[in-house]
């Protein structure tokens, strides 16, 4: 399949999956596709989908769990992923940073030089998570994330699925039309593990050193990379163009880029 039948095929799936409850496009997902990755942060929209994928014996069959372990988690998330395996059965892969390229990253910049700059900052998001991302899509079809409109104004206009020309596949995100508010009553309710640092304001957790608590009224993701611009603070994980961008002009492919990629 070329291109642009990948894109085609990708606006159809979206409209596909559109009125269908979270539980029923995932297991849409693990039947008519192979070679799936789902990514996993930890987060409440995460361990959402883990839930999901549990459910079903032919999810957890067809469906491989990974997280990007960056070497700077809390320790309330390391703890997490144990739990998350234990109580939901499940198997999460860890891909952890290359360690040559990390450590020219800290001969480079310093361990904590992300402070200083956007490009240390983005340098050092590639080296512990977009590397390690990379070789975990290697070979994938699908690749299913946790991804809601509601999180940022960046995310605002998140489709079901997409085709990533990045990394050449397809790209689903089925809570795209959830709210916070369903997100939590639906955890709650079925006791679902979650990071404990989400009751004391950590709406969005990502590494430590790049994770602060929200204040009233500030959006989901204003607590990582707090010293950054709202526009700059993606790190390169989620590069999402809309269906429309169909094959994007390289100027239009440089500006998305800039928004959260080297
Ligand atoms: Fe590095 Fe912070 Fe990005 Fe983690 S979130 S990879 S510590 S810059």
């Amino acid at each position: 399949m070329n291109k642009k039948d990948k894109i085609n095929l990708s606006q159809k799936l979206s409209s596909l999956i559109e009125n269908l409850s979270i539980s029923q496009r995932i297991n849409f997902i693990a039947e008519n596709f192979a070679n799936i990755i789902f990514t996993t942060s930890l987060g409440l929209e995460d361990q959402l989908i883990s839930f999901f994928i549990a459910k079903e014996e032919k999810n957890r069959k067809k469906i491989k769990i990974i997280t990007l372990q960056t070497g700077r988690l809390f320790p309330q998330t390391l703890e997490l992923i144990k739990t998350t395996k234990e109580q939901l059965n499940i198997n999460i892969i860890e891909f952890a940073p290359n360690e040559k390229l990390l450590n020219d990253y800290i001969k480079q910049y310093g361990l904590n030089g992300f402070y200083e700059s956007i490009k240390a900052r983005k340098a050092c998001c590639f080296v512990r998570k977009i590397e390690p991302l990379k070789r975990a899509l290697k070979g994938a079809d699908v690749w299913i994330t946790g991804l809601r409109s509601g999180q940022s104004n960046i995310r605002s206009n998140i489709e079901f699925a997409i085709y990533d020309y990045e990394y050449d596949l397809i790209k689903f995100s089925p809570l795209a039309d959830l709210t916070k508010g369903k997100m939590d009553e639906f955890i709650k309710n079925n006791n679902i593990p979650i990071n404990p640092l989400h009751k004391k304001n950590y709406p969005s957790i990502g590494c430590e050193p790049c994770t602060r608590a929200i204040r009233n009224g500030e959006s989901e993701r204003a607590g990582r990379w707090w010293w950054e611009n709202d526009d700059k603070k993606e790190c390169g994980l989620h590069f999402t163009p809309k269906n429309s961008d169909i094959f994007p002009t390289d100027s239009k492919i440089k500006e998305i880029k800039k928004m959260g990629k080297l």
